[in-house]
């Protein structure tokens, strides 16, 4: 006998007893200790799905432009290889091929020159994507001072970027002692303005990053004004020239399929690097990003490292290190099975989501409408001066949380901070159906708002900043 009898009954009994009746779900879960004895498998399955029950289904959050909603044939396979490290080259040489894949496809997208040779990788997200066009821009630049005699140590170098940057920017400069100036956003300029970006530029400056898709408001920066003035400059300034970089987090996966025509990319001759998400408009669950750079002379020989494949090596040029490359086999997945035609049949119908939403909000005769969702399917307004209104548009936020959609608001950036606005972030799986069940949700709370007894606000809007924070 294997077991004792007693060892025998509680095995039996354990295997039997419902989930409910369970010792575990009889008891919080465990915040500080470990338990001290195991759980069964799918009590411990039930048990956490539980407790993330009251966060909300991912799929009505609007703030967000990360991916909510893959099919299942890409969860599944992305489930499958979970195992595997994206760093191991040597040990996974096919998924070193499938992300190799992934950068020749983007490149291609990004119009690489063919008589230059370009080099990216994946990674985490936009945000160490960024930090690495970043750090190349430091290092290219501290290279060509110290060639031109200048004296890097007298000042701080500088990065140029409009004040609509994501915070992953500002990370960048605090992380590297970079001083970041910011060219102010105002009411006429709601992207970079192209008529004062440059005198932000000196011979300490590492470079100007140019943005597709604010993160605010979704509106692009005009890249190729951008690169007309940068030219300009360098024939000028041939001993200090400057360089772009595009944080394309959002729309550098977007723009090839919507606006193949809008150059903003690695045809402009400045453009030298570029990022994006690939879990934003690349369609593929957090996280996972891509970095390319148009020729390899952009990325100094100081940040790449070499590891070791099929018996020879190959560059790397990543923050992290170990981590799974299962969204990398998504994004390629995402590649095989959607081809360009399904990309922008997607990103069409996205757009055509975002702009009725635009429009009905429109209709309510209430709110002044900043980005409509015509470039990125983003849409963003703020309440009327003369609307005449008890509430703010907190007030609507919150009401229509109550339906579970989740729409932030929130103060514009420096220099516009007085301005509250509200944006919601159309997305793949918002199809036009429910874009309408959220107008008529929509609606409907703006009616309840209009009768219900509001009980005024404590200080002013701006001091409410941060209630409804976001950062991506
Ligand atoms: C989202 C975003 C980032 C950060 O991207 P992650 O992929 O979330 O790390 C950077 N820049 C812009 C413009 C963004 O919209």
């Amino acid at each position: 006998m294997l077991y004792s009898k007693d060892d025998q009954d509680k095995l039996k009994d354990r295997y039997l007893t419902p989930i409910f009746g369970t010792e575990a779900s009889d008891e919080p879960l465990p915040k500080y200790k470990l338990r001290k004895d195991p759980v069964e498998p799918e009590v411990a399955y039930r048990l956490i799905k539980d407790d993330l029950l009251d966060e909300g289904s991912a799929r009505l959050n609007l703030s967000t432009f990360c991916q909510t909603y893959m099919e299942p044939e890409a969860t599944k396979i992305m489930a499958e290889t979970l195992e595997k490290n994206a760093i191991d080259k040597s040990e996974y040489p096919q998924t070193t091929e499938l992300e190799n894949r992934c950068v020749n496809m983007i490149a291609d997208l990004w119009h690489a020159p063919d008589d230059e040779k370009f080099l990216g990788t994946s990674t985490v997200g936009s945000s160490e994507a960024c930090m690495l066009g970043g750090m190349a821009m430091k290092f290219r630049w501290r290279n060509n001072a110290i060639k031109q005699g200048l004296d890097v140590k007298a000042k701080k170098p500088n990065l140029v970027i409009s004040s609509g940057y994501q915070v992953c920017w500002e990370k960048f400069c605090v992380y590297w002692d970079i001083e970041m100036r910011l060219v102010p956003l105002d009411e006429q300029h709601m992207s970079m303005n192209m008529d004062t970006v440059m005198d932000f530029v000196d011979e300490y400056t590492i470079g100007i990053v140019g943005i597709m898709g604010i993160t605010y408001t979704g509106k692009f920066d005009d890249i190729k004004a951008l690169d007309t003035l940068v030219e300009d400059y360098n024939q000028k300034n041939p001993k200090f020239p400057i360089y772009i970089h595009v944080d394309g987090a959002s729309g550098g996966m977007f723009a090839p399929f919507i606006e193949p025509d809008l150059e903003w990319d690695f045809r402009l001759k400045n453009v030298v690097s570029i990022n994006t998400s690939g879990h934003k408009y690349g369609l593929v669950y957090p996280g996972i990003g891509w970095v390319l750079w148009r020729d390899e002379k952009w990325l100094p020989k100081e940040l790449i490292f070499s590891v070791s494949y099929l018996g020879g090596s190959l560059p790397t040029m990543a923050i992290n290190f170990s981590r799974s490359a299962s969204q990398i086999i998504g994004q390629y997945y995402n590649f095989l099975r959607y081809g360009y035609e399904g990309y922008k049949k997607i990103h069409e119908r996205t757009r055509d989501v975002a702009m009725y939403i635009s429009k009905e909000l429109e209709k309510t005769g209430l709110f002044e409408i900043y980005n409509d969702g015509s470039n990125l399917p983003i849409v963003c307004w703020k309440m009327k001066k003369d609307a005449n209104k008890e509430w703010n548009l907190y007030d609507l936020a919150d009401r229509i949380r109550m339906k579970g959609w989740q729409v932030p608001a929130y103060p514009l950036p420096e220099n516009l901070q007085d301005d509250i606005i509200q944006r919601v972030v159309v997305r793949a799986d918002l199809s036009e159906q429910l874009g309408v069940l959220l107008m008529e949700d929509m609606n409907r709370a703006i009616k309840e708002l209009d009768e219900a007894h509001i009980l005024p606000h404590g200080g002013d809007q701006v001091n409410n900043k941060g209630v409804y924070g976001f950062t991506h």
